[in-house]
């Protein structure tokens, strides 16, 4: 019983295995291989028009890749098995699989109309069908564990953005995701802001959320990231436990973007 745990356990959840994507002509994936185990915390760093952002939509399926294969819990994202074969999947399918996701973007995006509440009952109501009731109580669990439990009556446009991208973490737990992605959610924050969505997002870590998370918050990966991915170009350039990487960098490139963030 150890043993097979053990071997679960150390299997990858998600894997990119050779990622490719352009627009047009601009070749912005170039060949990405990633693999994050479950429970691991993997940030990505890396200079701006570097991929990052693609690379998290393509996990999600905002984006469509070029080539190559993601899988997330053993399925590959947009596509399903038929008789055997690996076919472009429906929506209804690719819808499913997104729902395994939670992702949290710069920009707040909260329904300025809704209540805090509201808004994190709303995916598990209106896409999940969990019952109204039913998800008033598991938002109002999660609000609470995001220190929001006081604000639930509250319209986004009351609250700091400090506690409206607090309010858009709830929701991406809301639909109870095996896997958390964060592109840059610190960065349209005012710096005095910055700290409580990142002890939100460390606590998260310490609950043993799997978590891809791209930011510039270089106290905070060496911190909290297991695994850090310096990416430039479309490539990932080194990747590695965040003492060994940041401390000793082997390229220029990731040196010289380290020194611009010290
Ligand atoms: P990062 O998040 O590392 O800053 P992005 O993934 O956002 O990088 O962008 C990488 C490159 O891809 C940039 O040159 C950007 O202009 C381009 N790009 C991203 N999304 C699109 C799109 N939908 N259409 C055309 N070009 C895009
Ligand atoms: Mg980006």
């Amino acid at each position: 019983m150890t043993e097979e745990l053990t071997a679960r356990n150390t299997e990858p959840f998600v894997i990119c295995r050779d990622v490719r994507k352009s627009f047009g002509s601009n070749e912005v994936l170039r060949g990405i291989s990633l693999e994050v185990k479950k429970g691991e915390v993997v940030v990505i760093l890396g200079p701006s028009g570097s991929g990052k952002s693609t690379l998290l939509r393509c996990i999600n399926h905002l984006e469509t890749m070029d080539s190559g294969m993601i899988t997330v819990g053993g399925e590959a994202i947009g596509y399903e098995m038929r008789n055997g074969e690996l076919w472009e999947a429906p929506y209804p399918v690719v819808a499913k699989q997104r729902s395994r996701i939670g992702m949290v973007f710069q920009a707040f995006n909260l329904f300025p109309h809704l209540t805090v509440l509201e808004n994190v009952m709303l995916f598990p109501v209106s896409v999940h069908h969990v019952p109204k009731d039913e998800a008033k109580k598991k938002a109002l669990e999660i609000l609470d564990r995001v220190g929001l439990a006081d604000k639930a009556n509250e319209y986004p446009r009351r609250l700091s953005g400090g506690q409206q991208q607090r309010v858009s973490i709830a929701r991406a737990l809301a639909i109870e995701p095996e896997l958390l992605l964060f592109d840059e959610p610190t960065s349209a924050l005012d710096p005095e802001l910055v700290g409580e969505v990142l002890q939100t997002m460390k606590s998260l870590a310490e609950q043993g959320y799997t978590m891809i998370i791209v930011t510039h918050e270089i106290p905070f990966t060496r911190e909290v990231a297991d695994r850090v991915v310096f990416m430039a170009d479309g490539v990932v350039v080194e990747e590695g436990a965040p003492d060994d990487v940041m401390v000793n960098p082997k390229t220029d490139r990731f040196r010289t973007f380290l020194s611009r963030y010290l």
